[in-house]
This record gives structure tokens, C-alpha cells and sequence, in this order.
């Protein structure tokens, strides 16, 4: 390595170590980027040179935005391949499968080209091509007539993946309407909440690299979140002889490089944290420092008195029963503002002494005696000795423990929040918070750049996506619309969806069709999409969008410890601007008639206020050029000039503005270990007529000082008169404390107590939906989130290489469960759910606990016509009488001709099963999320099935929505304080403070109760 090394340095040229760090360079210096040569693969024997420009991007197949580098051939002008970017922080040059197959979807020959709008019905198949002017106009004036008619909440914008940080929220501020749905209430609500609950901040960014152990409850190395980024990590951390513990009901590719991979009951990974915790609670292996020092634990004396863990009874039979929660004495003192106080704690109270920690650390050994190892092993499954070994193992890491749950269980069952919170508990025992090797808060590993304008957020309160229901949920209760509109709550008036396709990824897809296909509840639909999907069938304007090498965002994630901005750029754009060309349009560079949302954007709001008089048209006008719209050129060139602390005298140096510095390179390191900000000392200049409440927080009149970085952090409340929590006394210093109420990690939620739940306000283990005692004997449970390596959710179907390793989705069962059912691989079953059932392939392996089964998203496209993606998706029939639902597959994949000769090699024909269809919503009554494990009964298939058979009846999903929603504390009977939710709490596009305040009258009762 040194020899080449040397002689790049000889060059004054940037060398960048091969994986084996000996000999070989991994990536081209950047210095010859502008013309970067190699031998024509295809033109082998002959020595045949290629030119190549290239030109960085971001992939946009996860949320990860690792780098990729274009490389655009300098004759034909064309993308020839991708690969990483080696200048790119969080991915370091490296990436999944799904990254270089951004190729395969910018060369797809069944892509979206033009902008369609409907001519026949809704769902009809009835396409013409439209102009972007015609489609830009008709909708711009909905949209207008909306707004000036106040009916701003008929606007709604559904996201899925946004692959962006707050573009489109600001637009949406910007036509005063709170119209942010997200697809989080059935992807990660459940891991946010018992984050946020915690640390105030909703998202662990974990530092795998240098942790001696790891544990991870999601499958990290194959599809969790972060995926590649974090991959890299956890294995950089091995090689440096960390261990590594996983939690996986099923053999994931993470569990088969783990020291320890257990495969619990799913649902029961509370209790094995909970027994771990208790563990080194009853051995003080703590970190007791770190515990006195930053856990709440006064705040949690002081409101003690008869407090015990306790365990949610969830009835599946029966939900009322579980309402009982409601009338209970420890509600009825939650209600007034927490439980009663311990003797001898009182808040506050001077003539009683002190509450000290002994006296915490006394009442945490009783609160956690019962979880013990044997407890653990009952609801798990797992043999208690392994469990004590993961135990002693975790207890030797001290504050190099990192961990990490994003969907998995918390996204499976009811109180699947509470596991991540009993996972951060071992963190904030072992003090391995914000640590090397630890856990960080993400916003602290985040930097999102102030933009060139801010518009106000909306002057009011959108109650169909924040319902009073689910005054704690973590984001809005998007899969819930169908049903809220089925009610008579709202109608929409312009429905838009963006990198998403609830119709397929949604539970209870049927219910979808069917509001969707209803004028009155839905008045005009725009798919925003580069493919067809399943949901834009049903739309009236199908509008063609860019992929991650055609469009501009901006982005930063929690990666490791540290801050960066990736850029996402279309790569023609910047290549051809490197050339000197002139283009303001990504249109003039993209196929057909493919655009960038972000101009799209810009557009529409110019068009809803060509005049002005809304002032709505001056948050996307041009600084520059006044009276005329902003360019995405001059909206990144002020963000890159003005809130990238560091990059323009980067640039500088390279002779660069630093929008000409993005476009080269990519991304940008704004800072490499951020560290422990809450051990920050406050600043003198924030101390302005301080107060220190008896919980020693601190309040100031001090004005929060601006800074360039606007990721989105807790709002805790004030004082009395008016001061803003600054920070809190520790040991006599006044620290920056964390984004809480207590400005400590709340280890004691008052939050959860104050708002009607106060059963869980310390980190407790509930028993799920799926819990062994609320399955009938002939039921079992269904995993059906796990990802596969290769694909991405919906959007990864138009990527030929990916769907050849991965085209379906056969039914995972243990060996001794398909012995009992007397089925073999390959043979059919029929899956029965609360609502319908589907027909699927088995596959039995003794990769999975037996008696559990598992069916991997993804797979199961379809489409009603020739329109879609050949290579993945299946030709159906859609059918229903009344509300029963039917879908059955015509045709499977096959080899068909097109512009690429690879789709006539087309081999495979199955291409798996929608199984999402037939799973009801079952909204967690905390955190919102939707949890997707099911109770199926799984048989032979009857006669007449067929693989790929699915069959609903959407009345029954109204009858199990109406039960889940009976299980809410509504926020019009238990606020503490008349308002719809916790100010503090995170929320997109965040009202003003009057608007969380509830309406006098009580508008909706919960469905369902009396
Ligand atoms: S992990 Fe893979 S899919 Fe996700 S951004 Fe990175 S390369 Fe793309």
C-alpha cells in the first residue's frame, strides 16, 4: 500500500485503500474525476479506452443516502455504472446491492415517462399523456380554491420514504397547511417512542465501530435501518473483537454473524432486556455515576408511592376489558398530574428530607426483582443459562455497549415501544450514552442546514392525521385514512403520494382501494411516483419523478459519531454544467419527461400564487432575481454558502464555490466526533435571570442563539413566567442536560403518567397481541416485515439484477412445524388472518423458532394490466362483491421484449404474494404504530386455491379497527391539561401552541365506545 500510496502522493493525487489495505487502490483519486479512464469491458480482447466523467450522487433505494458515484461516459454522454463515492462520511465508498442498481431503474424500459392523467374511471386503466402545464394549472387551482374556501385540511401530501430533510414540509408551511402524512406509523413509531420517552430524541445512533459488544434486535447487516452504513460498523466492530448479540425469531444474515443469536418468542424481547437490566441492577454492575448524575430518579421518588412494573393484559378478545385502565385509581391521580407522592419525597417539600439515590437504588431492586432469568425464559422461550451469559456478557462492556431496534418487534406486536425502551434502559445503566462505542442521541449526529426561507408552520390542527385517539403517538396515524374518511371525520380534496404505495405496503390494502375509488371521499388523487405502483392505479394524474441520480436533495443521518450532508444531484445536470452548459431544468436531462419534485414543488406553490396576494408565492421566489421563481441552483447555492459552518473556506481552497465543491464531491463532513453534549457546560451568554426549579432544572430569558443547524429537537416546556429551559444542575454545574422534560433520560415518564398511562411510566414489559395467552390453540404467529438484502419495499421491483437473486416470498416454517401440517417445501398453504387469507408457497427450514412463521416483504406485485413492471409484477384480477374482496393472479412474470434485451432472459414466473392485504390495522393505542405480527392459522391449501389467491372482507376490517381504536385514552378525556397532545413532543411541521389546544366541545368519540 505505501508503494501506490507513494505514488499518489508523487502526483499530489488522493489515494484510497483497496478492503485489503496492501496493494490495491478501491476508487479512482478524485483528481481525476473529470476524466477518468478505463478499458471497455465488453470490447475484451481488445484494449478499447473509456472516458469517464465522474459525477457523485446519493442512492436513494434506503433511507441510508450512502454515496455513489456516476460514471458518465464522455462520448455517448450516459450513466455506464455506479459505484460508492470514497468522499461520502457515512458510507465511505461502499454500498448494498441496491445502490449500483440504480442503473437497472434509470435504464428501466416500463418506467413512468410522461405525465398520465386519467380518462376512463378511477382504476380503470385508462391513461392519457398530459402536459406538465395542464397538470401543474388544474391542480394548482384546487389547491388555491382550497385554500382561500379554508379548507386547508382537505390538502394532504402522504410520504413514504422522503429521502429528504424538510423540503416539502416547508412547502406545505408554506401554503399554511398541515397536511404532512408519513408512512413512520407503520415503519419505526414503535422504536421512536420508547427512544423519545427516554433521551427526548426519537432515534439511537449508535457507534458499533468501537463497542466490545453489540446487541441488535433488527437485521442490521442485511436490511436494517442504516443498513449499509451501519453494516460496515458492526463489522469493523467485530474485527476489533467486539461481540455480538442477536435477538431474530429467525436465522437473519445479522444472526449468522452473531457470538450469540437467540431466537425468542416474538414479542417476549422485553422480558429478556427487562431480566438482563435486572441483572445488573441486583449485582450493582451499573454504571452508578452516570445513573445518579442523569437519570430522574428524584422526579420518580417523588411520585413512588405504591408504584410497581406492571404488565399490559392485552385482550384480544375483548378490548373493553382493557379499557378498564381508564377508571383506575392510578389513572384518576395520573390525571391530576402524577401518582401520589412517597413518603418521606414530596416535591419539593422543605420540611422533609431529601430523596437520596440510596433510597432509589433500594426501590429499583424491588421494582425489577421479578424479572429474572427463569421469567425471562418462560415468555421467551430462550434457555435461561444463555440468557445469563448474554447478561455477563453485556455487564463487561461498560460504556462501549451499542445497540440498536428500529422495526422488528417494536414494529410487531402492541407495546412494542416499551422494547426499546427496556433496550436503552441497559445503555443508561452502563452509562454508554453518547460514548465511543456507545449509544448517541441522533439529532446530536445530525445536521440539517438552514434554508434560504422558513415559512411560519400552520395556524392550525389537522385532526385526521393527529387524531384525539392517540394524543402520544409518535407520528401521524396514516394507515388509519381509509377508515377516518369511512367515518364521516374529513374528506380530501387533493390527495398527493410520494414514494409511496399504501394501497400495497399499508395493511388492509382493500379498504384503501375502496376509499380511493370514492370521489366524495377522495376528490382528486396525484401519484407522484418514477413507477407504476399498485396505488397510483387508482389515480387520477400519475406524474413521472426522478431517481436518485435525477433529482437534488439534501440529507444527514445518524450514521456514527458524527455530522455530515450527503447531496443528492442529477448527475447529467452536473455534468454538464462542469462542461459549461447552461441547465435550469432537470427535465432537460432526465428521460422523457421526468422531473425532480423539488422543482415540481417550487412550481405548483409559484402557480397557487402567481399574484402574491395569498403570500404564499414569496417563499419560493428568487432572492437573486426578485419577481421570478427560485432555481434549485440558487435555493442550494444560499444553504451551502450560508449554513455549512466551514465549507465555503473548504471550498475556497479548491478554487470552488461551495455549490461547485457539493456537486464535485458529494457530501461533507461537518464534524467528526460530536461526543457528550449533554455534559456541555451552558454558556454564560444563555444565563440571562435564571431560575432553578426544586428538580434542579434550569430556565433562562436568554434568547436561544441561532444556529445553522435546524434539526428538529424537543421543545420541553418553559417555567411560569416565561423562561426556556436552558439546562440542568448537576453536581452544582449547570449542564446542557437532554431534550426532556426533566432535562434528564427519563428513566420516570410523566408524560406516560400524566397522560393516562401511568402504568408504564417507568420501562416495563407488556404482554402483546400475540402473546401466547391471547392466541386460540390452532393459532400461531406470522412475521411479516422482515426485508431481503436486495429489495427496498415497493420501489426496488424496477432493478433487473435484484429481482433475479430476489423475486419471492415463500412462507418460512420449521421443520417440525411442516412435519405436523405434513407439507414440504414448495407445497401450498393457505394463511388465515382476522380478515381474509392468502395462498403461499412453503419453504421449511430450521432457520425459524418452530411454530412460528414468516413471510418476507416485498414480493406479491401485481398489476391489472400490462402497465407496470414486468419483472415483478404479476397480471391479477380484482374482484369484489360487496365488501368482499378478491384478488387472483392471471400471470406471473415471463420473458417479454423490450428496449433491454435481458427482460426476453427473464426465467423466473413466480413472484410471491401481497400478503399486507390481509392484515387489519392494529394501531398500538400509545405509540400509534401499526403492529404487524399476526395471528394466522396456517393450513393446507383447499381445493381451488391458488398461489398468490388473497381474499378480504373489508367489513371485518372495520370491525377490528373499531376494537383496537377502543383501546385509546383519548386526549379529550385524559390531557392533563385541555391540550391534544404533549407540546414537548416531537412533531412534523409543529402548530403554534394555541393550536394544541382541544376544541370545547367534544367533537368525536372513539368509535366503539359507549
Ligand atoms: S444501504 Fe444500499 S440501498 Fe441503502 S442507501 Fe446504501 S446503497 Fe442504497
Amino acid at each position: 500500500m505505501n508503494t501506490m500510496n507513494g505514488e499518489n502522493e508523487h502526483n499530489e493525487e488522493t489515494f484510497y485503500p483497496g478492503p485489503s489495505r496492501s496493494h490495491l487502490a478501491a476508487f479512482p483519486p478524485k483528481e481525476r474525476w473529470d476524466d477518468w479512464t478505463e478499458l471497455d469491458s465488453q470490447a475484451w480482447p481488445r484494449r478499447k479506452e473509456r472516458h469517464y466523467s465522474l459525477v457523485p450522487t446519493t442512492c436513494f433505494n434506503c433511507e441510508s443516502a450512502c454515496g455513489l458515484l456516476a460514471y458518465i461516459d464522455k462520448v455517448t454522454g450516459e450513466v455506464q455504472k455506479f459505484e460508492g463515492n470514497p468522499e461520502h462520511p457515512g458510507s465511505r465508498g461502499r454500498n448494498c446491492a441496491k445502490g449500483p442498481a440504480t442503473l437497472n431503474q434509470i435504464h428501466d424500459p416500463d418506467r413512468i415517462l410522461y405525465p398520465l392523467k386519467r380518462s376512463g374511471k378511477r382504476g380503470e386503466g385508462k391513461w392519457e399523456q398530459t402536459t406538465w402545464d395542464s397538470a401543474l394549472d388544474d391542480i394548482a387551482a384546487r389547491i388555491r380554491k382550497a385554500i382561500v374556501e379554508n379548507r386547508r385540511n382537505e390538502i394532504m401530501y402522504h410520504v413514504g420514504r422522503p429521502g429528504e430533510d424538510g423540503f416539502t414540509e416547508r412547502i406545505l408551511a408554506a401554503w399554511g397547511v398541515d397536511g404532512h402524512n408519513s408512512h413512520t406509523n407503520i415503519c419505526s413509531s414503535g422504536s421512536r417512542e420508547g427512544y423519545q420517552l427516554w433521551m427526548g430524541l426519537d432515534r439511537p445512533s449508535p457507534d458499533h465501530a468501537n463497542a466490545k459488544v453489540i446487541l441488535l434486535i433488527s437485521a442490521h447487516l442485511e436490511s436494517g435501518h442504516y443498513f449499509n452504513p451501519h453494516a460496515q460498523r458492526v463489522i469493523d466492530g467485530k474485527a476489533k473483537g467486539a461481540k455480538l448479540i442477536v435477538f431474530d425469531t429467525r436465522l437473519s444474515h445479522t444472526a449468522t454473524h452473531a457470538d450469540y443469536w437467540v431466537a425468542p418468542y416474538p414479542g417476549s424481547e422485553g422480558a429478556l432486556l427487562l431480566a438482563i437490566a435486572n441483572y445488573l441492577i441486583q449485582n450493582s454492575l451499573y454504571n452508578r455515576e452516570f445513573v445518579r448524575r442523569w437519570w430522574n430518579w428524584v422526579e420518580f421518588l417523588e411520585n413512588s408511592s405504591e408504584f410497581r412494573v406492571s404488565s399490559f393484559e392485552f385482550d384480544h378478545a375483548n378490548a373493553e376489558q382493557v379499557s378498564k385502565h381508564r377508571d383506575s385509581d392510578a389513572d384518576s391521580q395520573a390525571r391530576k398530574g402524577g401518582l401520589a407522592p412517597q413518603r418521606g419525597c414530596p416535591a419539593g417539600d422543605p420540611a422533609l428530607p431529601p430523596p437520596t439515590f440510596e433510597q432509589f437504588e433500594d426501590q429499583l431492586k424491588q421494582l425489577y426483582a421479578e424479572y429474572t432469568f427463569e421469567f425471562a425464559a418462560q415468555e421467551s422461550g430462550v434457555d435461561a443459562r444463555t440468557i445469563e451469559e448474554i447478561a455477563k456478557l453485556i455487564a463487561t462492556a461498560g460504556p462501549r455497549f451499542s445497540s440498536h431496534n428500529w422495526r422488528s418487534v417494536s414494529s410487531g406486536v402492541s407495546g412494542g415501544w416499551t422494547v426499546a425502551r427496556a433496550l436503552f434502559m441497559l445503555n443508561a445503566l452502563l452509562g454508554a450514552v453518547a460514548t465511543e462505542g456507545g449509544v448517541f442521541p441522533n439529532a446530536w449526529n445530525k445536521f440539517v442546514p438552514k434554508p434560504i426561507y422558513s415559512p411560519p408552520h400552520p395556524q392550525m390542527w389537522n385532526e385526521t392525521q393527529w387524531p384525539r385517539e392517540y394524543p402520544l403517538s409518535m407520528h401521524e396515524m396514516s394507515f388509519l385514512l381509509p377508515h377516518f374518511l369511512k367515518d364521516g371525520r374529513a374528506r380530501l380534496d387533493v390527495y398527493f403520494t410520494r414514494v409511496y404505495n399504501p394501497v400495497w405496503t399499508n395493511p388492509d390494502g382493500f379498504s384503501w382501494i375502496e376509499m380511493l375509488t370514492d370521489p366524495d371521499l377522495v376528490g382528486c388523487y396525484v401519484a407522484l411516483t418514477p413507477t407504476w405502483n399498485e396505488t397510483s392505479y387508482f389515480a387520477d394524474y400519475v406524474l413521472p419523478m426522478g431517481h436518485g441520480s435525477e433529482r437534488h436533495d439534501i440529507h444527514s443521518y445518524e450514521t456514527h459519531d458524527a455530522q455530515w450532508l450527503g447531496f443528492r444531484q442529477p448527475v447529467k445536470k452536473a455534468d454538464r454544467q462542469r462542461e459549461g452548459e447552461e441547465i435550469d431544468d432537470t427535465r432537460q436531462v432526465n428521460p422523457g419527461e421526468v422531473w425532480e419534485e423539488n422543482e415540481f414543488w417550487m412550481e405548483l406553490t409559484w402557480r397557487i400564487d402567481r399574484d402574491g396576494s395569498l403570500g404564499i408565492r414569496q417563499y419560493v421566489e428568487s432572492k437573486k432575481y426578485p419577481g421570478t421563481r427560485l432555481s434549485v441552483d440558487e435555493y442550494y447555492e444560499w444553504i451551502f454558502d450560508n449554513s455549512l459552518p466551514g465549507l465555503p473556506d473548504k471550498a475556497a481552497s479548491e478554487n470552488l464555490t461551495p455549490l461547485e465543491f457539493m456537486r464535485r464531491y458529494g457530501a461533507y463532513e461537518i464534524k467528526n466526533k460530536v461526543g457528550a453534549l449533554y455534559e456541555e457546560t451552558v454558556p454564560r451568554e444563555e444565563m440571562e435571570d435564571i431560575n432553578v426549579d426544586a428538580r434542579g432544572r434550569v430556565f433562562t430569558r436568554a434568547a436561544k442563539p441561532a444556529s445553522p443547524n435546524v434539526v428538529p429537537i424537543p421543545s420541553p416546556n418553559g417555567d411560569d413566567d416565561g423562561r426556556r429551559l436552558v439546562g440542568v444542575q448537576v453536581d452544582g454545574e449547570i449542564k446542557r442536560g437532554f431534550p426532556t422534560p426533566s432535562g434528564r433520560l427519563e428513566f420516570y415518564s410523566s408524560t406516560l403518567a400524566e397522560w393516562g398511562w401511568s402504568e408504564y411510566a417507568i420501562p416495563s414489559y407488556i404482554k402483546s397481541h400475540v402473546h401466547p395467552d391471547n392466541l386460540a390453540a390452532d393459532e400461531t404467529i406470522l412475521i411479516s416485515t422482515f426485508r431481503l438484502p436486495v429489495q427496498i419495499h415497493t420501489r426496488s421491483a424496477n432493478a433487473k439484477w435484484l429481482d433475479e437473486i430476489a423475486h419471492t416470498n415463500p412462507l418460512w416454517l420449521h421443520t417440525s412445524h411442516a412435519a405436523k401440517l405434513g407439507v414440504r417445501t414448495a407445497d401450498l398453504l393457505r394463511v388465515e388472518t382476522e380478515i381474509g387469507y392468502f395462498v403461499v408457497r412453503a419453504w421449511v427450514t430450521e432457520g425459524i423458532r418452530p411454530g412460528i412463521v414468516a413471510c418476507s416483504h416485498h414480493m406479491g406485485r401485481w398489476k391489472l394490466s400490462e402497465q407496470g413492471q414486468r419483472q415483478l409484477m404479476a397480471t391479477v384480477k380484482l374482484d369484489h362483491e360487496g365488501t368482499e374482496w378478491r384478488l387472483k393472479r392471471e400471470k406471473g412474470a415471463e420473458p417479454y421484449e423490450s428496449s433491454d434485451p435481458d427482460t426476453l432472459r427473464i426465467w423466473w414466473s413466480d413472484v410471491g404474494v401481497h400478503q399486507n392485504m390481509t392484515f387489519p390495522v392494529h394501531p398500538d393505542p400509545i405509540s400509534g404504530m401499526h403492529c404487524w405480527h399476526q395471528a394466522v392459522r396456517v393450513t393446507r391449501a383447499k381445493d381451488g386455491d391458488n398461489v398468490g389467491d388473497v381474499f378480504v372482507d373489508t367489513q371485518k376490517s372495520r370491525e377490528v379497527y373499531k376494537k383496537w381504536l377502543a383501546m385509546t385514552r383519548p386526549a379529550d378525556q385524559y390531557s392533563p391539561d385541555g391540550t391534544r397532545r404533549p407540546y414537548w413532543m416531537l412533531r412534523p411541521l409543529k402548530p403554534a401552541r394555541e393550536f394544541y389546544k382541544l376544541p370545547e366541545e367534544k367533537t368525536q368519540q372513539p368509535v366503539g365506545v359507549e
